[in-house]
């Protein structure tokens, strides 16, 4: 699940939709909550590139 969830919050990047639909699923899933937290400084990087 947190391997399908990460390309969407990357994607949110981007998008309003993907952001969505990964924060309403970080809402019951605590382990891709945990998960993306681990990596979000990456992202928050990447957002540079958008
Ligand atoms: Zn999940």
């Amino acid at each position: 699940m947190v391997k399908d969830l990460l390309p969407l919050y990357y994607d949110n990047v981007c998008s309003d939709d993907s952001k969505r639909m990964v924060e309403e699923h970080l809402v019951e899933c605590e382990i891709c909550k945990i998960e993306l937290d681990s990596i979000q400084a990456d992202i928050k990087l990447s957002v540079e590139d958008c």
